[in-house]
């Protein structure tokens, strides 16, 4: 794809809402071309220019079989009935990350599919680990150009995935389900960190009494854990039935604000913190004198606290000394 001259007019058609552009704009932001990247950057800058209302962005994970696009197709209706534009960023269906799912997203999320104000877009897993598109925040940025307010990022949970997935969300709801022991167990060992919402699926019929009992499991799991400071929400709902659905929408809405204000402390703080390494790194002064303290470091004639506490100081004179 060589779009380069007509990058106005697409970010143009964007906004409008037009899909075609829409799905052009994604396809090019995920493509690994390097002509496609550079494309994808202008574009990114230009759509950036009119700033659209943020979106709500949630991440959902969860195991294949959890009932992640059961839960998609309920909340993007749910948002739909309260005049919201919903996309979702789906696991492409075809692809053997999904858990070997061979329904389209037609049949996959039907409501969705059909709605003149949902978008659905397969991602294709492109070998990354939990399907998760590498440039989902740049795919993210687009819905929202494109005027989406509500963009639902699914992703298979298999750890890394929710590490890679939550930089890019508001809010992460982690799937669980009621009777899978492993699964609890594989809970406290890592993706607990990230997940802000806990949802026991399948809380329907005879699954109920098992769901409100390993919701009340988690919760005094939670209570101990050693991950964070504040436990995630823990609820459940079955994505089947639509029960706990309004619930867990307004659970969605509440840490929203918090959440975006340390999101956006945490990229100034590495923004600096980047930006601070680069400036000191790029003085050939302080290159020889880093390459310097190593030697010393490696020669054990310094620690390496103490050679990071040296190199420290001396950014700091070189810094303050003009170019
Ligand atoms: P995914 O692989 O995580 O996307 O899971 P799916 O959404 O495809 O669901 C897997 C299976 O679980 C399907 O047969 C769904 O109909 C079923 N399922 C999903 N949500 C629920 C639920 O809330 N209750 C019940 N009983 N079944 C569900």
């Amino acid at each position: 794809m060589s779009v380069s001259k007509d990058l106005p007019e697409l970010a143009a058609a964007i906004r409008t809402g037009d899909r075609r552009a829409l799905a052009k704009a994604l396809t090019l932001v995920e493509s690994r071309r390097p002509e496609d990247q550079v494309d994808a950057r202008t574009l990114l800058v230009q759509l950036a220019e009119a700033t659209p209302a943020p979106a709500l962005r949630v991440g959902i994970s969860g195991p294949p079989g959890a009932g992640k696009s059961t839960l998609i197709e309920a909340l993007g209706a749910h948002a739909l009935q309260q005049k919201r534009r919903v996309a979702v960023l789906a696991i492409d269906p075809s692809s053997s990350i999904s858990g070997g799912s061979i329904l389209g997203d037609k049949t996959r999320m039907p409501t969705l599919a059909a709605a003149a104000d949902a978008f659905v877009r397969p991602t294709s897993a492109g070998g990354v680990l939990g399907g998760l598109a590498r440039n989902t925040l740049d795919s993210v940025a687009i819905c929202e150009a494109a005027g989406f307010d509500v963009v639902l990022v699914e992703t298979v949970g298999v750890g890394q995935s929710e590490a890679a997935i939550v930089g890019a969300v508001d809010v992460l709801v982690l799937l669980v389900l009621a009777n899978a022991g492993d699964e609890l167990q594989g809970l406290k060992k890592g993706n607990l960190e990230f997940a802000d919402i806990l949802l026991v699926n399948k809380a329907d019929g005879p699954g109920v009494a098992a769901a409100e009992l390993a919701c009340g499991m988690l919760r005094s799991a939670l209570g101990y854990s050693p991950y964070r400071a504040k436990p995630p929400n823990v609820m459940n709902a079955s994505a089947l039935t639509g029960a706990g659905i309004p619930a867990l929408w307004d659970a969605l809405q509440q840490p929203r604000e918090r959440v975006r204000q340390d999101r956006a402390e945490e990229h100034c703080r590495n923004a600096l913190l980047d930006a601070l390494r680069d400036a000191l790194l790029e003085r050939a002064e302080l290159q020889r004198e880093f390459s310097a303290i190593l030697r010393e470091v490696v020669a054990g004639t310094l620690s390496p606290s103490q050679g990071a506490q040296e190199l420290l100081r001396r950014g700091v004179d070189v810094a303050s000394c003009p170019t």
